[in-house]
């Protein structure tokens, strides 16, 4: 077989991506390779189909187990031999998979990274042909990655020991030229290919909203999206409880996933949802690595997370069958004081020797500026990560709010004159409750004792929301007026730009989303409702067709309760679309159907075939 018989006959595809082929090629001439493509690009069969025509094995080192699981139950349904090598197996379990490796059942094995150095793993390794080590979610072993992970080191020590030095690949979709070098750097790729593709996922819609009342929007888009499958991730496990309680008293179908689960609970729930048994998850960013559910129709965020990798990873998804997907970060100013929290306290991190721990630190810090960054930008949303990224864009993509909303400027001299007032006259020597608190003319007993209910400005901005007080405060910040000190107690600080202010002539400015607190109603005026699952909105669907759609979709779950696999591994929902398009009731007709390959059509195609057979009888077609 070659690569192309591979990709049609286990995969169902029928060509490949744009770089998928490079990056194989290159692997398959014996070259060491890195692939950076943003996620749901396709990373996985640029290592799997060379795996499966190199002479040897080929090793995937992962960071996750969810990841490894869900890789090999993907291969193992596509007629492909496949097993992982981790911490969830029981050593009973791990000697029989390490067993069946040695016997050569598995071209492809997955394994932890702290696994590789072991002397039961090392004695198997040594006394097999090692064809290729395949390294995925390769800016692990990055310092300026987001997730750096120091078992990831020990994949350099693991080739060491190797007699003969295997072909390495690496992936990652993280973009950055740090990252790229520290992967080519660490892991000693001798002369890679290096291959990086459009991180733009032009399927996806970014908006970024700065509401009031954040729970209400959540709420009101929801009812807007019924029927459609989505993630709403929330920055702590309190809000998680919160979300998913209240969205349940308003009668939502559900559920919850954040570390503070049992194992147990964790399991079901994340099965449940991808298992379509129900359509929303809220959940923290514990939720979701190695998740290829591909018909995510949203994500949401309900605060913002810690840096714009971590969000374009979340984000990302959404819409992973190319199908048109929404990723809209609800904002609060409150946001960037939980992060600041959790960057000094991070746990991972312990790990790590002082220094290292301050320039980790340092980064995160960086990072999370350019996050909120993202929040307060007037410019467009897409441009603006794909720069972070390197990459730069058109200035405008018609597909995210900055694009489509109509900006409002907003004369905000007033308040931030009061609120520099109010610094000023205190002698810069508190932080940004105790100032917001004064101007709002709060009665609490700090304000007494500070005396701050004698300062000038006591109650003065009384009636301006407390929201659009902590976005001038935000932008005063971007546009340096002051800064917040990065001590133990944060105190917020003048600059020199902002000596003058109250006396300048010169109006601050401040551009503004406007506002529209659209009702679930006037939304679903314009739109016809769908009554299809997660069916992509632009598909041109005739009545008929969807009806087709549901009965394909009600089949796809009866199967995959069978074979008690998640539906999206019997067929996507791009591949059920395409179905009901070409509506195929031949064998050789329901192979040009893009995801259908033999293996899967073994499996699953004849019911499809008889399914539409039976559509198309009764609508007389
Ligand atoms: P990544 O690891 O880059 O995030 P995956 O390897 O998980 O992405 O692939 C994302 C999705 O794209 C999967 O559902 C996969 O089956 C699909 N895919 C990959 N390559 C192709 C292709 N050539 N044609 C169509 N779909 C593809
Ligand atoms: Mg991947
Ligand atoms: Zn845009």
């Amino acid at each position: 077989m070659d690569k192309y018989e591979i990709l049609k006959k286990h995969f169902g595809y029928d060509t490949f991506r744009h770089a998928q082929e490079t990056l194989i090629d290159s692997i398959l001439e014996g070259k060491d390779t890195l692939g950076i493509m943003p996620t749901g690009a396709g990373k996985s069969l640029c290592y799997q189909i060379p795996a499966l025509l190199l002479e040897g094995i080929t090793l995937v080192i992962s960071p996750l187990i969810s990841l490894m699981k869900d890789q090999v139950g993907s291969l193992n349904q596509a007629g492909i031999h496949a097993a992982f090598l981790n911490s969830s197996l029981t050593p009973g379990q791990y000697m029989k998979a390490l067993g069946y490796a040695r016997a050569g059942r598995y071209p492809i094995i997955y394994v932890a990274p702290e696994r590789l150095v072991t002397p039961e793993f090392l004695d198997f390794a040594l006394h097999t042909k090692i064809a290729m080590v395949a390294v995925d979610e390769a800016h692990c072993v990055s310092q300026w990655g987001q997730d750096f992970r120091p078992s990831y080191l020990k994949i350099v020590e693991f080739i060491g020991q190797l007699p003969k030095r295997p072909i390495l690949s690496a992936f990652t979709a993280t973009a950055t030229t740090e990252v790229r070098d520290d992967i080519i750097d660490i892991l000693q790729l001798h002369d890679p290919t290096v291959m990086t593709t459009g991180f733009d996922r032009s399927n996806l819609y970014f908006g970024v909203m700065a509401v009031k009342d954040r729970y209400g929007a959540v709420r009101n888009y929801l009812e807007t999206h019924r029927e459609e499958s989505g993630i709403i991730y929330c920055l702590t496990r309190k809000h998680v409880e919160e979300v998913c309680e209240r969205l349940i008293k308003d009668g939502f179908s559900v559920t919850r996933y954040h570390a503070g689960l049992s194992d147990e609970e964790r399991r079901k729930n994340q099965d449940d949802f991808i298992y379509d048994r129900i359509p929303l998850i809220v959940a923290t960013n514990a939720f979701g690595m190695g998740i290829d559910k591909s018909n995510v129709r949203f994500v949401l965020h309900y605060g913002m997370p810690k840096n714009p990798e971590s969000y374009y990873q979340e984000a990302g998804r959404a819409g992973r069958d190319g199908g048109p997907a929404q990723c809209i970060l609800y904002y609060s100013g409150q946001d960037v004081v939980t992060n600041q929290l959790f960057i000094e306290h991070n746990q991972d991190n312990q790990e790590l020797d002082e220094v290292t721990r301050a320039i980790v630190m340092e980064r995160d810090r960086q990072r999370l500026k350019k996050m909120t960054f993202y929040c307060f930008t007037n410019e467009c949303l897409r441009d603006y990560i794909l720069q972070y990224f390197g990459e730069y864009g058109s200035n405008y993509c018609g597909n995210c709010s900055n694009c489509l909303t109509q900006f409002e400027e907003v004369d905000v001299t007033d308040i931030a004159t009061a609120l520099l007032g109010c610094i000023r006259t205190s002698h810069q020597r508190y932080g940004v409750t105790v100032i917001l608190d004064t101007v709002r003319g709060a009665r609490t007993a700090k304000i007494r004792d500070y005396g701050m209910d004698k300062n000038p400005y006591y109650g003065t901005l009384e009636k301006v929301p407390i929201y659009r007080l902590r976005q001038v405060l935000n932008h005063l910040q971007l546009q340096e007026y002051l800064f917040v000190t990065g001590d133990t107690y944060a105190v917020v600080k003048l600059t020199e730009k902002s000596a003058d202010v109250p006396d300048q002539e010169e109006r601050i400015m401040m551009k503004l989303a406007r506002e529209v607190e659209r009702t679930a109603k006037t939304q679903e005026a314009g739109k016809k409702k769908r009554k299809s699952y997660g069916l992509p909105a632009d598909t041109d669907f005739s009545e008929k067709e969807e009806t087709l759609f549901e009965r394909l979709r009600r089949l796809r779950m009866e199967l995959a309760r069978a074979a008690q696999v998640p539906p999206y591994i019997v067929f996507s929902d791009k591949t059920l679309t395409h179905m009901c398009i070409v509506k195929p009731v031949t064998k050789s007709e329901m192979l040009t159907v893009s995801g259908v390959g033999e293996y899967k059509f073994e499996k699953y195609g004849e019911p499809f075939l008889q399914c539409i057979t039976a559509f198309k009888k009764e609508t007389g077609r």
